[in-house]
């Protein structure tokens, strides 16, 4: 075979796609595969839904890009909306989640610096956290793997045990700029913070003088059930990274601040060639207009809640190869006993796409408009993955 032409930056699995329809997913050869990996929690409304085809088809017919040289109706639409549904007084928009999260730590270094505290640069973050690839974002992860040989690591952050909030208390010091943190941790394996914990730091934010910035880009959007996941701890953070979900398949990002955490961007501070540009806010807008319908996301939570059931119900029976369940709403985990690539091998065979994580854990993150029926069909079909993989284990033993 020919060496391919691209990278060698992703362990791809062997399959190739060629259309979808809501939560399935066909591959070249005609294979209809049940789709609970959503392009990692960003085909938020399913493959080819009506609404959003029609919004990007209609926008391709009349212009695709001006740059930010100029106004962008759609843009500003997006950014009043999500001013409208959130804690946010104003909206940066980016192609991905890591400019999104550039953009807030950017944000969060200009408030001090404007403020007369151009020392208070420093970000407080927890381990096993994701915030992307660029070389700031890798070192707020703080991911040894993610880090080795890219040359130094960006100054300034400070990472603690995921949720030791002793440990953030003892890491704030005279340069800390704010805290940095997924209410609930994707790649680092369905790990939620506690709510009590989220109020803790907005606590502790507040009574320092310091930035929360929260990274919503895989839990926002309607991904837990609230429209953002901190909802559901009753803070507001000064700062939020969107992306991911809010596409629903186009790329778009968004950082979203009070107007008092974002008085240092100031014209000329900050930029972005392609960020917003009429295709990307014609979709960002149809997404919404599909998840802020009456009762969409209390669907979602009441959906989680039963795929969730179903779940726990197949750990139960399979203990040596699922330990437990995590996550909320349609952010969802398997906490695995057997390895989480056989898992998710056994998923492949039952036709089933999920993600792998961290600690051992395969994320499922189905489209939110999944319907019961087809819960029901992934918990089946999760079943008969962890019956083979038991029976495949009692034959080696
Ligand atoms: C995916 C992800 C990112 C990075 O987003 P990109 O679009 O890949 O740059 C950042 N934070 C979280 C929580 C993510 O899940």
């Amino acid at each position: 075979m020919r060496e391919s032409a691209l990278y060698e930056t992703f362990a791809r699995q062997p399959l190739a796609f060629e259309r979808g329809e809501g939560c399935w997913i066909i591959t070249t050869d005609g294979e209809r595969y049940l789709d609970f990996a959503a392009g990692i929690a960003v085909n938020s409304l399913g493959h080819a839904h009506p609404h959003l085809v029609a919004a990007l088809t209609e926008q391709a017919g009349k212009l695709w890009h001006v740059s930010n040289l100029y106004e962008i109706p759609g843009q500003s639409r997006l950014g009043e909306r999500l001013v409208a549904n959130t804690f946010a007084d104003r909206v940066f928009f980016t192609n991905s989640g890591g400019e999104a999260l550039e953009c807030a730590i950017k944000t969060a270094r200009r408030y001090h610096f404007v403020n007369g505290a151009p020392e208070r640069y420093r970000i407080i973050t927890f381990e096993g956290a994701f915030h992307g690839r660029t070389l700031a974002t890798i070192a707020a992860g703080g991911q040894a793997k993610y880090l080795e040989g890219f040359g130094p690591k960006v100054e300034g952050f400070d990472q603690v045990p995921f949720g030791d909030i002793d440990a953030v208390v003892k890491a704030i010091g005279p340069e800390t700029a704010g805290i940095l943190v997924e209410p609930l941790q994707g790649e680092g394996g369905i790990r939620t913070l506690p709510n009590a914990s989220l109020r803790r730091l907005r606590e502790l934010c507040d009574r320092h003088g310091l930035l929360l910035i929260l990274d919503e880009v895989q839990s926002g959007v309607g991904r837990t059930g609230k429209l953002f996941a901190h909802e559901w701890a009753e803070i507001t953070p000064d700062l939020m990274a969107v992306a991911k979900g809010i596409g629903g398949g186009f790329p778009v990002g968004a950082c979203l601040a009070t107007a008092e955490a974002a008085k240092g961007m100031t014209p000329g501070t900050h930029g972005t060639t392609f960020g917003g540009n009429p295709l990307a806010m014609a979709v960002g807008n149809a997404v919404l207009d599909v998840v802020l319908e009456d009762g969409f996301l209390e669907e979602i939570a009441r959906k989680g809640l039963l795929f969730k059931q179903g779940l726990a119900a197949v750990a139960d029976e399979f203990p040596d190869v699922i330990e437990g369940i995590r996550g909320e709403g349609l952010m969802l985990g398997l906490k695995c006993k057997a390895p989480n690539a056989a898992v998710q091998q056994a998923l492949r065979a039952e036709k089933l796409l999920a993600v792998p994580a961290g600690d051992n854990v395969l994320r499922l993150l189905p489209p939110l408009t999944v319907s019961e029926e087809e819960i029901r069909e992934a918990v089946a079909r999760i079943h008969n993955a962890a019956a083979a993989i038991q029976a495949a284990e009692k034959a080696d033993a």
